[in-house]
């Protein structure tokens, strides 16, 4: 492994005109007790540019003695950095805030350059990030007890938040800045110390994002990052150092990751996948849904736990609906990201794009029909593209109508009325986000009221929760209790005391 560090900066940005077109490919380094250091790996894992199909770095596939420097730095540094006044943590997240605003369009093009995103998908995503961090600064309000005089004859009591000590989290491939910042502003911001492991498959956002930290005077060790797979997650899972977990990705994995890390004594909040339904009720406004509802299929190529995935269309709509999906997914500008009205990009990987146009295939043999076939689509000949995508008729009990594909294929399956719609979603084991579309206030009130998804929404086809309200799905979607910002994040990271005081 090499010993020099070579900032990002560096290395995509001033070296040449395009930040893919990078001479030499650097290892990262990891950043643990404010110092970049070389992992003890061996291996590591190539980081690719999905749109050209070319490696722009390689990240350690760090050991769990990476991982035990990273937790010892962070348990040294959380006595200081629990006792320093929240006012001042919270002004050093005001400056982290502050130097991502002013580096938001680099990190944009670098979310870009790994992940293929268009430039306005990862816009979008880094706003959305700082957003946790101006949510974060509010600290020292967020994070008031209360108390009560006289709960007995002049005896008062008090409750009062408490940082808990190390905490990490561990992040997924599809929005590579963004997640990160659900938990470090408000895990730090609360006085505890953190260790972050990004996705091997896009490490390079966090790398520049841990750069900009440096530059935040937060003293070594409260934040740390170390890259990997998964033997650094599992080692966050059973480290005995480490009090709580932050988890977001695929059901089974962070099925595994709450089970291993609960049975281990820490906190945990595992976000899974998701299977999102999109209901059109007959008297939907197909001008203005259409467009929002394809936003929300094809939009950052399908890889979004809050995408639609499956149409349900209510009895007089499924043939317009259907034929306008269609007609809005086939004019969709396909391409390098980084290119100007480029409205979808790649998927992140060669395998993925391969798992994607199984899926196809799949949908095929089961029966479907295919009312836009991806596959016929003229495509860049680099990268790793896949043609929108619109299946007909998809039948709720087979695996293309089940199984969440995580890119840009939609499945249309007819329903007689809402209730069959609703029989349908509550029979899948995921229930992370879902939308209606109707002009009806009374549809769309008996829809919000019944939807069994955490994330729901009206004539709006992709319901994240902003920064300050809770964040996290249902049954096989979320493991755990507290939810992602927002209120929960500052329960998230704190215990409460209870103080019963006798004076007199
Ligand atoms: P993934 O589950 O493959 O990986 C997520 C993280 O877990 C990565 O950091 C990876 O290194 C690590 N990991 C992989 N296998 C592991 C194992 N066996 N044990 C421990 N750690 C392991 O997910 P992904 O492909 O990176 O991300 C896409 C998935 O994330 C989709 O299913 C998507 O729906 C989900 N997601 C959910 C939300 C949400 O809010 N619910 C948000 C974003 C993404």
């Amino acid at each position: 492994m090499e010993n020099r560090y070579v900032p990002i900066v560096t290395r995509l940005w001033k070296t040449g005109t395009s930040p893919y077109n990078v001479g030499t490919v650097h290892v990262l380094h990891n950043y643990i007790g404010g110092r970049w250091v070389p992992s003890a790996a061996t291996g590591t894992i190539d980081v690719h540019n999905p749109a050209k199909g070319t490696v722009i770095a390689r990240a350690p596939l760090s050991t769990p003695s990476d991982l035990d420097a990273a937790v010892q730095a962070a348990a040294a540094a959380f006595p200081g950095w629990s006792e320093t006044p929240p006012v001042s943590r919270a002004r050093a997240m005001f400056r982290f805030r502050q130097m991502l605003e002013d580096h938001l369009e680099e990190l944009a093009r670098l979310v870009t350059t790994e992940h293929g995103k268009t430039l306005d998908e990862s816009r979008g995503s880094v706003r959305r990030g700082i957003e946790c961090v101006e949510v974060a600064c509010g600290a020292p309000s967020m994070l008031m007890g209360y108390g009560l005089e006289n709960v007995a004859t002049d005896l008062d009591c008090q409750v009062m938040r408490q940082p808990i000590g190390v905490t990490a989290a561990i992040a997924p491939f599809n929005f590579p800045a963004m997640v990160p910042l659900w938990f470090l502003p408000f895990a730090v911001v609360c006085g505890n110390t953190f260790v972050l492991k990004p996705s091997e498959q896009v490490p390079l956002s966090q790398q520049r994002i841990f750069e900009l930290l440096e530059r935040c005077d937060l003293p070594p060790g409260v934040v740390n990052l170390v890259h990997g797979g998964r033997a650094v997650a599992e080692a966050i899972c059973d480290h005995p150092g480490i009090r709580a977990v932050s988890f977001v990705g695929s059901t089974p994995v962070a099925r595994a990751v709450y089970q291993r890390a609960t049975a281990a004594g820490k906190r945990v909040q595992a976000l899974g996948g998701a299977k999102n339904f999109i209901v059109v009720m007959p008297d939907a406004d197909l001008d203005r849904a259409i467009p929002t509802i394809a936003e929300s299929f094809y939009g950052c190529a399908g890889e979004r736990c809050l995408a639609g995935s499956v149409l349900l269309p209510v009895g007089a709509a499924h043939g317009p609906a259907r034929d306008r999906l269609v007609e809005t997914a086939r004019a969709l500008r396909v391409g390098d990201g980084l290119e100007p009205g480029v409205q979808m990009g790649p998927v992140i990987s060669a395998a993925h794009r391969d798992r994607v146009q199984n899926y196809v295939a799949l949908g095929l043999a089961e029966g479907a029909a295919l009312a836009l076939d991806g596959r016929a689509r003229a495509l860049p000949a680099e990268g790793y593209f896949v043609g929108p995508t619109v299946f007909d008729r998809v039948s709720p009990g087979t695996r293309l109508g089940r199984e969440e594909i995580f890119g840009p294929v939609a499945t249309v399956c007819p329903v007689r009325d809402l209730d069959e719609a609703f029989q349908i979603m509550d029979a899948h084991p995921n229930a992370n986000a879902t939308s209606i579309f109707t002009s009806s206030g009374r549809a769309a009130r008996e829809f919000a009221h019944r939807a069994t998804a955490s994330m729901v929404g009206v004539n709006i086809g992709v319901a994240a929760p902003m920064a300050y309200f809770p964040f996290g799905g249902a049954r096989d979607s979320f493991f755990g209790d507290l939810k992602v910002h927002g209120r929960d994040a500052f329960a998230f990271y704190t215990d409460q005391k209870v103080t019963m005081s006798r004076w007199l």
